[in-house]
Order: C-alpha cells, then structure tokens, then sequence
C-alpha cells in the first residue's frame, strides 16, 4: 500500500478511537468525526489529494485541543510535519475563550500556507453545521460566530479559491437560516 494512503488511514482510524466518546454540539448530535472527515475531505479536495500529510492532518486537528493528545504523540505516530500542522491550528487551551477567539483572528495571517488551508475547511465545517444542526444557541450567539468565522477567514488570505468558494456558500445559507428565524 503506498505509505500516503496509510497514513491517510492510520489518522482517520486514530482520530476515530480518539474522539468516539465526542459528539458533535448540534441537535444531531453528530459523532465528532463526521466533523474531522468533512474537513480532511475539503482539505484533499482543495489539494487535488496531493497532500496525504496535511489531509493526514486535517483528521488530527482537534485531537490536541478536545482529547489532549500530546502533540509529541502525534509527532511519534505521524511524522514532524504532520504534527507542526496540528500545533499551527492548536488553540491554547489555557487561555479564557473570548482570549483564544481574538487570537485566531490576530494569527491567522501569520500561518504557514498549509494551515491557513487547513483553518479554512474547518471554519467551512463550522459554519456549514449551523444550518445543517444548529447548536442550542441564541441566534445573536449564532450570528456572533459567524461573524468571527469571516474575520478569520479574512485573515487566511487567499488560501484557496475552491475553499473560499464553500465558506462563502456556507455563510450565505447560515445568514438566509438566521434571517428567517426571528
Ligand atoms: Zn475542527
């Protein structure tokens, strides 16, 4: 098997036992992973499937943050490069969560190529969710978020025109959703 594929597999499998107690916060209630392929899926898409690490990476990216897998871990088990990937899009958790929104903003520009890629298709996932399963937010809480969501997406540049294509649409079904709900 070509070690692409593997590692391809190897993260989706990972990133299944590491999530299986999570669900997504919409009314579906989604296991987590659903989320994880989604965005490894618009990640290999926007790279023509050129990029096994970065897809590879794209199923890891909440493994630190939700599941607090040591990034060293991933390092062992995946390589440096895929592992620098998942630290670009880390939040620390640290950090109040009104602190950690502002940064993503701040840092965005500042990303390496790859994970502005990367922070694209799960801002696309993200806001995709709030039309497809609403969270049980207030609608002022769901529109603070996606207005978030295009700061940051403002701050990703030109990342991928396909990519920048699907949160657009995305977007637009979120504001269509939430006009009509009061
Ligand atoms: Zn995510």
């Amino acid at each position: 098997m070509p070690t692409e594929l593997l590692i391809v597999l190897k993260a989706a499998e990972a990133a299944a036992n590491w999530h299986s107690g999570q669900r997504r916060k919409g009314v579906a209630g989604e296991p987590y992973v659903n989320h994880l392929i989604e965005v490894a899926s618009l990640v290999a898409e926007a790279t023509n499937g050129e990029d096994p690490h970065l897809t590879a990476a794209a199923l890891l990216h909440d493994a630190v943050e939700d599941q607090n897998i040591p990034l060293s871990q991933i390092a062992s088990m995946f390589g440096e490069d895929v592992a620098a990937l998942v630290g670009e899009v880390t939040d620390d958790k640290s950090l109040p969560r009104h602190e950690r929104k502002r940064l993503q903003v701040e840092h965005a520009p500042h990303k390496s190529p790859r994970a502005k890629l990367l922070k694209l298709a799960d801002k696309t996932s993200n806001v995709r969710a709030l039309s497809l399963s609403p969270p049980d937010w207030t609608l002022e809480r769901r529109r603070e978020y996606v207005r978030w969501a295009c700061e940051v997406v403002a701050g990703l540049g030109q990342a991928s025109p396909y990519l920048q294509e699907q949160f657009e649409a995305a977007v637009r079904q979120a504001e269509r959703d939430l006009e009509g709900a009061d």
